[in-house]
């Protein structure tokens, strides 16, 4: 009889909740890795960049336990078929595997368990991908709370050492079931080809955490710590990182509090996630769907450098600086009055660290209709977070070599215009209440 070890959004051996568990049994453990095609099927761009990512991360755990003489088993069906081989195959005794609390994987994850309860196999999940999840930092009475400063007071008063412990997986790693290695699906027989360009390290440099908050909102600079696409797979441990950050930069540490802020609102709110504004006034806009528009904004042509040489840098890499993902998405939301969820939509397609919660909160943020409490009529002007955030056109440049050139096209609409515009048509909907 053995255990299996399911990774899904954890994707390392070390300082892994779900992995320590399963290894401190008896039974000897063999871990596993689905492709989904429920998830794959639907990603039109074949040199996507997470698959890429999740590859080179499978790769390097199979290295690691192939020295140790075992294997990690890589599928590439649905989880439910995956599971059916599976018990084909092993005796099973027990599956662990770590909390995945988005919609989509919650009904996955139930459809295994009522699968695996038919074999009399239980499945065990733990907590690793957040500090605090769902319901752990709530208000005294008990209800979530939609405003994130005084949550993450409440987070950073419960937080102790208890909660960043790390687990000692690496301690019990002869525990993993001995068998020939296992050959994980390329790329090419999954319908894929590698993405090109190179992810960013799995390590935090002390010197850029200590100097984040002078730093942070500079995106000439490598001033933030692309750790996005490393917390989404679970190739960095949240609890190793947030201890960093204790150490080394509060301001730092409060942005992790705002990864799981989103996490927390999704969950007691799950209607944001299909669609809705969290404040349902804002679903009365009546967006411009202009499809022209959209796609100058998705091009990086709207003649706004800064907007331009944002969407250009998440086009090229999948990576996009977080000072220019706010003034992107407001752009699109109120510029140009299109419908954030389109904007939402793309970036899905694009982000290396794409993530449901924070890519969905912090579009709600930008189109004004999310929960905070900065009013709708706040817009940003593109020139002036140029001259305070860029003001040698450094990043600009960079993504907008044509600038000064006639290449170079005149703006898709003058700043004062789409403004007036946009707070007609918001207080027009603020008025359908
Ligand atoms: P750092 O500044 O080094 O921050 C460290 C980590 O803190 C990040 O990796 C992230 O996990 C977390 N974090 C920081 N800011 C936020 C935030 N505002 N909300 C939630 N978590 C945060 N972040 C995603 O992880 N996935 C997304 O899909 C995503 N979509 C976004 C869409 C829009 C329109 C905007 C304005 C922001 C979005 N963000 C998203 C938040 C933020 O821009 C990125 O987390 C950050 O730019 C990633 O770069 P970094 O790792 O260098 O961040």
């Amino acid at each position: 009889r053995i255990n299996i070890f399911w990774f899904r959004r954890d994707l390392r051996l070390d300082d892994n909740a779900g992995l320590y568990h399963a290894l401190q049994q008896e039974n000897q453990v063999l871990p596993i890795f689905i492709f989904d095609t429920n998830i794959l099927d639907q990603l039109d761009e074949k040199a996507d960049r997470r698959v890429t990512f999740i590859f080179e991360a499978l790769e390097q755990i199979q290295a690691t336990l192939e020295k140790k003489g075992s294997t990690l088993r890589v599928y590439y069906d649905t989880p439910v078929n995956a599971f059916k081989k599976l018990l084909d195959t092993y005796t099973i005794d027990k599956v662990f595997t770590n909390h995945d609390y988005e919609p989509y994987a919650r009904e996955r994850d139930q459809a295994v368990k009522e699968l695996l309860q038919q074999h009399s196999i239980s499945f065990h999940t733990y907590k690793d991908q957040v500090i605090f999840d769902k319901a752990e930092v709530m208000k005294d009475d008990g209800t979530p709370y939609t405003v994130f400063t005084p949550y993450s007071r409440k987070w950073q008063a419960t937080l102790n050492d208890f909660y960043l412990k790390s687990y000692p997986t690496h301690k019990y790693i002869r525990n993993f079931l001995k068998e020939a290695p296992h050959r994980i699906p390329s790329l090419a027989t999954m319908g894929f080809k590698e993405a090109n360009g190179h992810f960013p390290p799995g390590a935090v440099k002390e010197e850029l955490i200590r100097q984040y908050e002078q730093q942070r909102d500079i995106p000439g600079i490598t001033g933030t710590s692309h750790m996005g696409v490393h917390l989404r797979f679970g190739t960095v441990s949240i609890r190793k990182l947030a201890q960093k950050a204790q150490e080394w930069s509060t301001v730092y540490l409060n942005e992790l509090v705002w990864r799981e802020f989103y996490q927390m609102i999704l969950w007691h709110f799950p209607e944001v996630g299909k669609g809705k504004s969290f404040k349902p006034a804002y679903d009365h806009v009546r967006w411009r769907y202009n499809e022209a528009d959209f796609e100058r904004w998705c091009k990086g042509q709207t003649g706004y450098p800064i907007v331009d040489a944002g969407m250009r840098e998440l086009n090229a890499t999948g990576f996009m600086h977080n000072r220019v993902r706010m003034i992107t998405a407001s752009f699109l939301a109120k510029h140009l009055l299109i419908d954030w969820r389109w904007g939402e939509a793309y970036f899905a397609e694009k982000l290396l660290d794409y993530d449901l919660a924070a890519n969905n909160g912090n579009w709600q943020w930008a189109a004004g209709c999310g929960c905070d409490a900065v009013p709708y009529f706040r817009i940003f002007n593109p020139t002036l977070q140029t001259k305070k955030f860029d003001p040698q056109l450094i990043y600009i440049k960079k993504w907008v070599p044509e600038l000064e050139t006639l290449d170079y096209p005149a703006p898709i609409i003058q700043h004062e215009i789409a403004r007036k515009r946009c707070l007609e048509a918001y207080k027009r909907a603020l008025q359908q209440q």
